[in-house]
Parts: C-alpha cells; sequence; structure tokens
C-alpha cells in the first residue's frame, strides 16, 4: 500500500468535517505553545482554513516530518498515553490532511523557515518562508480528489457551528490563550487571552450569561475539578454547552454528564440543559482515552468518586446560591454569538439537530448510583423570606408582597414542590406508618396489567401495601402508607400502580424520585382554581419552608420577584 494511499484511508478517519481538520490544526498550535491563534474560514471552511499561531514553529527538518505518517516526535512509544501533554496529535493528521486537499505550511522558529505547498499529497512548492516565529498553514479544495468523501460535508451553516463550538470549548480549556476566529471576514469569536476564567466565558457568553455563573471548585485524593455552572434561569435547548475538560482536553463521558444532570435534577425541566465548565485535573494514568483520533470519550478509573465529587459540589453550589428569579431580564451586551450564531442554529435542519441529539444519548451503566441526598447549609435568605398574600390573579396566581416588592406565585408549580417534598421526605423512611382500611379499595386492572404487577407486587409492599387478591383480574388494598393523600387514596394508588407497571426505574431513589413528583403533581391543585385567601397565606408559608422553594419538582420556577426598583424602573420613578 503506497504511503499516499494510507494517508487517504487515514483520512477517512481523521477528517469528518471542517471542524475536525481545526481541530488538528489548532491542537498543533496549542501544543508548540502559541499564546495567540487565529482561525480564518471562508463559507465555513468548506473553501479555505487558516490556522495562524505565534507559537514556537518548526525548523526545515520538522516542517518536512509532519507531512510524513507517523513521523511526528511527539509520540515518544506506541502506549504512551499521548493526550496527557500533547492533544492527541498521532503524527497522521497533517499527512491525511494533505492527501485530500490543498496545503500550504509556512513556518518559521525564529531560526530557519519553510513553505511548503502540497495538493494530494505531491509537493508543488518547497521553499523558505518571511515568516518570523510560528506557523501559518491554510487548507483549501477538501476531498478535491475524493469525491465520494464529499457528501460527508455537511452545509455551510453547520459546518461554521461546529467549528464555533469547538473554538468556543477551546477558548474556554485555554483562557490564557488569544483565540479569534472569523468566517468570511466575519468575526465570530474573540477572547483576550486574559487567563481569567470567567472573563472568557464572558467573552463567549456574554454578559448575561457570565453573570448567572456560580463557580465551584472541589477535590478527593484522585481528582481536582473547578469550574463554573449557570444558575438554573439560564437553561439551553442542547446539550453543547456542557463543557468538560480532563486535564484541559475536551472529553465526554456518560457518567460526569450523569452527575451534571442529576444535581440539577428539579433545577431545570426536562429536555433544558445546563452551560456547565467543569475541568477536571487528575493523575494522567487513570485516564485511557479512546484511541479514535477524533472521539472525545475517555474513561476514568475510579468514576464512582468522580461521579460524587461533581454530583455533590454541583448540587451544594446550586443549592446555596438559590434566588428568587427576578423578573426583569438584565439588559446585556450581546455579543457577537448571539447575533450570528442564532441565525445560524436556526437555519440548521431539524435533522441535524437530531443528530447532534444522537450522539449524547445516555447509555445506562451497570452501576447504579445512589443519588445522595447530603445535608447542605440551610438557606438562610430563603427561611426568613416572608410573604403576604395580596389576591390571586387568573385563579392560578398568587400576588403577595413584603417589604422588598411583589412576588408572583404560580400556586399550582407551588404545591407541586410542598407535595413533592413531603412525599420524598415519607418515601425516604426506612420505618413507615400504615393505614389500614376498614373497608378496602378494590381495583380491576386488565389481564396484562395484572399479570404484570404480581411479578412486580414487593415494589409496592415493600412501600407499605398490603393486597388480597380477590377474583379475576382484581385486588383488593387492605393497607396503605399514611403519606397517601386523604380522600384521593384510589387515584393515588392507581398512579402508583400506573408507575410501577412503566417500571422504568430500577434504581429505588430514582423510582422514589419519580413516583413522588408524579403523586405531587397530580395531587396539586390546577390552575384555574380559586384558592380561599386562608389557603393561599397557608400555601405560602409551607412553601417558603421547603428545601428548594423556588422550582417545582419539573424545574419549572415556582416563585417570580419584582423588587421595589424594578417597579419604580418600569413606572419611571427612577431612571436608569
Ligand atoms: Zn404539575
Ligand atoms: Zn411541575
Amino acid at each position: 500500500m503506497s504511503e499516499n494511499l494510507a494517508n487517504k484511508i487515514a483520512a477517512g478517519e481523521v477528517v469528518e468535517k471542517c471542524a475536525s481538520i481545526v481541530k488538528e490544526l489548532v491542537e498543533n498550535s496549542i501544543d508548540a505553545h502559541a499564546t495567540n491563534i487565529t482561525i480564518n474560514l471562508i463559507k465555513g471552511g468548506l473553501s479555505s482554513i487558516e490556522v495562524i499561531d505565534n507559537g514556537e514553529g518548526m525548523d526545515t527538518k520538522d516542517a518536512h516530518l509532519a507531512f510524513l505518517r507517523h513521523a511526528t516526535s511527539k509520540i515518544i512509544h506506541d502506549d504512551d498515553l499521548f493526550f496527557i501533554n500533547t492533544m492527541g496529535f498521532r503524527g497522521e493528521a497533517l499527512p491525511s490532511i494533505a492527501s485530500v486537499s490543498e496545503v500550504i505550511l509556512k513556518t518559521s522558529n525564529g531560526v530557519s523557515s519553510s513553505y511548503i505547498h502540497i495538493k494530494g499529497g505531491k509537493t508543488l512548492e518547497d521553499k523558505s518562508s518571511d515568516l518570523r516565529c510560528g506557523t501559518d498553514i491554510t487548507v483549501t479544495n477538501l476531498f478535491f480528489n475524493t469525491p465520494a468523501r464529499l457528501k460527508y460535508l455537511r452545509s455551510e451553516n453547520t459546518e461554521t457551528y461546529n467549528i464555533v463550538n469547538l473554538i468556543e470549548k477551546l477558548s474556554i480549556a485555554y483562557p490564557n490563550i488569544k483565540f479569534t476566529l472569523n468566517n468570511d471576514n466575519k468575526q465570530l469569536i474573540k477572547t483576550s487571552g486574559s487567563n481569567n476564567l470567567l472573563k472568557t466565558i464572558h467573552e463567549i457568553y456574554g454578559l448575561n450569561v457570565s453573570n448567572k455563573m456560580l463557580e465551584f471548585k472541589a477535590s478527593n485524593n484522585d481528582f481536582d475539578i473547578y469550574g463554573y455552572i449557570c444558575k438554573p434561569e439560564v437553561l439551553k435547548s442542547n446539550k453543547n454547552d456542557i463543557n468538560t475538560y480532563v486535564n484541559d482536553r475536551i472529553v465526554k463521558n456518560v457518567l460526569i454528564n450523569r452527575a451534571i444532570n442529576d444535581a440539577y435534577y428539579t433545577y431545570k425541566p426536562e429536555g433544558k440543559y445546563p452551560i456547565v465548565i467543569l475541568k477536571i485535573n487528575t493523575d494522567p494514568t487513570l485516564v485511557d482515552v479512546n484511541i479514535h483520533p477524533t472521539k472525545q470519550d475517555v474513561k476514568l478509573s475510579k468514576i464512582n468518586d468522580l461521579y460524587d465529587l461533581i454530583y455533590n459540589i454541583l448540587k451544594n453550589t446550586l443549592y446555596n446560591n438559590l434566588l428568587i428569579p427576578n423578573a426583569i431580564k438584565d439588559k446585556s451586551v450581546n455579543i457577537i454569538k448571539d447575533d450570528v450564531i442564532k441565525s445560524i442554529v436556526e437555519d440548521m435542519s431539524r435533522e441535524e439537530h437530531q443528530q447532534e441529539e444522537l450522539n449524547f444519548v445516555v447509555e445506562e451503566d451497570n452501576n447504579s448510583l445512589e443519588l445522595m441526598t447530603k445535608d447542605v447549609v440551610i438557606n438562610k435568605e430563603l427561611k426568613s423570606l416572608v410573604l403576604y398574600p395580596v389576591g390571586l390573579a387568573l385563579g392560578t396566581y398568587i400576588i403577595a408582597e413584603n417589604e422588598e416588592g411583589i412576588y408572583l406565585i404560580d400556586q399550582h408549580a407551588a404545591q407541586e414542590r410542598i407535595n413533592y417534598e413531603r412525599y420524598m421526605n415519607a418515601l425516604k423512611k426506612k420505618e413507615f406508618s400504615v393505614t389500614r382500611l376498614l373497608i378496602p379499595i378494590k381495583l380491576e386492572l386488565s389481564t396484562s396489567d395484572y399479570t404484570l404487577l404480581k411479578e412486580k407486587m414487593d415494589i409496592l409492599t415493600s412501600k407499605g401495601f398490603e393486597f388480597q387478591e380477590f377474583g379475576v383480574n382484581t385486588l383488593l388494598v387492605t393497607a396503605h402508607p399514611t403519606w397517601i393523600l386523604e380522600g384521593r387514596e384510589e387515584e393515588s394508588i392507581r398512579k402508583i400502580i400506573d408507575l410501577v407497571l412503566i417500571g422504568r426505574e430500577v434504581d429505588q431513589v430514582k423510582f422514589n424520585e419519580s413516583l413522588a413528583i408524579t403523586l405531587a403533581c397530580k395531587m396539586s391543585i390546577k390552575a384555574n382554581y380559586r384558592i380561599s385567601p386562608m389557603e393561599q397565606e397557608e400555601l405560602l408559608k409551607e412553601l417558603v419552608l421547603c428545601d428548594n422553594p423556588y422550582n417545582c419538582p419539573h424545574g419549572r420556577p415556582t416563585i417570580i420577584k419584582f423588587s421595589i426598583y424594578d417597579l419604580e424602573r418600569m413606572f419611571k420613578r427612577v431612571m436608569n
């Protein structure tokens, strides 16, 4: 097999989209200790990709070696954990890219310099360059000689979007590096290289987001974690902004994602995702990277310890920063992302989105992890909150006031939260009291439900239910736990049986949680139902005592505040 053919085959692995080329080139710049990296795209990289850096550059010999397969000096021996100090460049990327495109490499280490022009693996020009120190590499005519692969490239918008995402993630990984990304001479990203993570987050996401980020930091024997998570007020509809890094490398790991997701449990609605920057530092020997060059999957030893570390610190960080969302949005300077990228995202077809989503399918892991409900510091601001009901609007929202302003409380969401915590507390108890029924509740079921339920009966009996068989497909409930809402017994029991029958949650804690959420929702006053002033007062009192009074268990807000200042601003009593 000729070297060029081998390169072309390898290109199929390395080069999937323009973003993978950008990734290889930018990671090389990072390895060369560049502090300033500019990426210039034309048509989202489909016409041209140029990466310019101020790194160490290469001498003439290295510049030539760079185009030879396996020639890189970065890999010392085969089992070297290549990502430890380098970014994963395996000496295949550049020759592979050059075999399926046209590449111009200008590089200089300050002593010697080179200009190498290669097309389809053939050298067209090879001379010295006038570049000072650093590297400037341009890739054009991608897949000109492998037209079959051209069709794998996505639309210009999608390619741009992927590259923007990549550079955002790299900017956050390396706040010390100044990144500039331009497409068709339009600036999409610019970071200052300030080495200040929060400032970088600001430069990427804008003030509206950076203002709502919460810092966290934690360690155990094996891992140091650090980063920022967003308050539940700023959520996204996709997972693109969950940025996880291990030793500064962008990684994806199912269990790390799950720890994040679990920490936000009931703080966010399903289908919404937080903005997270999670940097994990650990001994490289605990890390095992999939050898496939474009994969970001990472396997970690002691992953369960890491799960606990992440879950606990994120959950505590969220809990300790709970605040009532303000009704008035901050006016913020929207950085480029919002203007340019939003339109790009909107242009992306639904299909593309689904594709992205698929990449994130959560695989079930065999390790069933106990959700630890760690005791957290009582939120002081909240427990002292007193709300005086003023009335009920639209049969749905309680209007309340105190010396700080006006509050709107969603009566269903609020009661749902109260009931949810009540059920959770009851379900958590090892000992529970049982109500024996003088008149049993008769439940008729379909044959299939009846058969299935009999198999899963122990789930119910373990929670304090007692049954007797009674004729064909009929059960008598003779006892139930006392936490079942009085007057709504049959409805509650039927709901619980439904959940047992669906039976997706094997994990006890998770089962309890979904049970509590479902019951809480069913048993709470609906919207458009007028409750009395007394009931309003009672509801607010109970809400304030909740562990997290600000969200319903589905993550929707329960309460919104209009501060006196907000009101004065709205009525122009104060100006600014
Ligand atoms: Zn509900
Ligand atoms: Zn809800």
